[in-house]
């Protein structure tokens, strides 16, 4: 499917995706202004290639979608060799990948080929053609709200813009889908919105239209490159210090694999858009290796072969341990402040009967009761036990059971304060 960041290849693909998950289409209409963007003309391609004299197609764009620059502007006429060669885009390094190239709000024409393909090339005529529509119409996005007990969402957004690419993005596209379609059957504490846009022009056109509702996003994920054999990848959100932020790190660091973590930084995939300063929501961006950093990247070498099940496996697992985090991050009082309440006598410690790999619970049992002052939220107390926020999360749910605990209401603003 050729996507772009309009056109019938992103309506093809949100339709495979409708297969897996509730997910509502969305046409913005050229020419409507979001911020300080416009929505573009709509790009459609139906054939092109590049003929020599003998009348054979020596670049062929049903070999390959890579071989036309997206959002090429129709052409059919015939050229010599130096003037095509102005048109064509090639990996000198690369020489058997060919490049994936845009001219989005440039009007240009161009292929990509693979640098040997080019150097095969005779002197002569070729014939040129692209036969495309680059004309009024919309632009197309994808969504998947998953309500929940409250109306604090989650987003997950995943760039839906690229043709034959697979970790940058289909990977993603993937996760997200097949995440929201694990979620979907248990209602959430959280509300979940999956968000399939074009890069860049797609987040901003979202965050325009939905500008009123975008405060109840309380947590969100940026998902691209995710299926790759690399480590995991987490980029913060602009804030820095946000709960998705530490989230993420909480789960990479108990995971015991290699990550890295890194601070925000203005350049990368829609992060930018959703952590831009008149928005600044708490939205991180969770890869494998980061888009630009892995040399197949925007090539033909970004194919299946590079993509790796137990890679896609593990980052799906990782996102489903960050959801277990923000939906069981909840604050609680010690209902029994006043020494130790007597663990044994509830069954809380006879139960742990000294045997070392159940002394982890005890410790967790007795960290939860010590911080649990309204003020501190589990993971806050996972961090400062060392913990795991599983084994935190248990050990609240055996003292809630016990009526050790009772939850406190914290704002969104992260104030807690106890039930009236
Ligand atoms: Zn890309």
């Amino acid at each position: 499917m050729c996507r772009s960041i309009t056109g019938n290849g992103v309506r093809d693909t949100l339709r495979v995706l409708q297969r897996h998950i509730p997910l509502t289409v969305h046409e913005v209409p050229s020419g409507t202004p979001v911020f300080d963007w416009t929505v573009p003309n709509e790009w459609n391609i139906r054939d092109a290639y590049v003929k020599n004299a003998q009348g054979e197609r020596v670049i062929d764009f049903r070999r390959s979608n890579l071989h036309v620059m997206s959002y090429s502007v129709p052409v059919h006429r015939t050229v010599s060799l130096e003037e095509l060669k102005a048109h064509l885009h090639t990996l000198p390094a690369q020489p058997d990948w060919i490049p994936y190239r845009t001219s989005y709000y440039k009007e240009d024409w161009g292929f990509c080929l693979s640098h040997r393909q080019l150097s095969e090339l005779r002197e002569g005529e070729y014939e040129v053609c692209i036969d495309a529509t680059l004309a009024p119409g919309h632009l197309t996005y994808g969504a998947c709200y998953l309500p929940g007990a409250s109306a604090a969402e989650v987003l997950v957004s995943a760039h839906i813009c690229h043709p034959s690419l697979c970790n940058d993005n289909l990977s993603a596209v993937a996760l997200a889908t097949f995440l929201a379609r694990e979620l979907r059957p248990v209602r959430q504490r959280y509300s979940y919105r999956f968000l399939f846009a074009p890069g860049t022009i797609g987040a901003i056109t979202w965050l325009c239209l939905h500008e009123a509702d975008v405060s109840r996003v309380q947590h969100g994920l940026v998902l691209s490159c995710v299926g790759d054999a690399g480590h995991l990848s987490y980029k913060r959100s602009r804030r820095g210090n946000a709960e998705i932020d530490r989230a993420v790190h909480h789960v990479l660091q108990h995971s015991g694999q290699a990550h890295d973590v890194e601070d925000f930084s203005p350049y990368g995939y829609d992060e930018r858009q959703f952590c831009s300063p008149g928005f600044d929501l708490p939205v991180g961006r969770l890869s494998r290796t980061p888009g630009g950093r892995f040399p197949e990247y925007h090539t033909s070498a970004d194919n299946l072969d590079f993509v790796r099940p137990e890679a896609l496996a593990d980052s799906y697992a990782t996102c489903r341990s960050v959801f277990d985090v923000l939906e069981g991050n909840q604050t609680y009082l010690n209902r029994n402040p006043k020494g130790e309440p007597q663990l044994g006598r509830r069954g809380l410690y006879g139960a742990i009967g000294g045997q070392a790999g159940e002394r982890v619970e005890e410790l967790a049992l007795l960290w939860v009761l010590s911080l649990s002052d309204g003020s501190r939220s589990l993971l806050d107390i996972a961090e400062r036990a060392q913990m795991r926020f599983d084994t935190i999360r248990a050990a609240a749910d055996a003292l809630m059971a016990q009526g050790l605990l009772a939850e406190v209401a914290v704002t969104s603003r992260g104030n807690a304060s106890a039930p009236p």
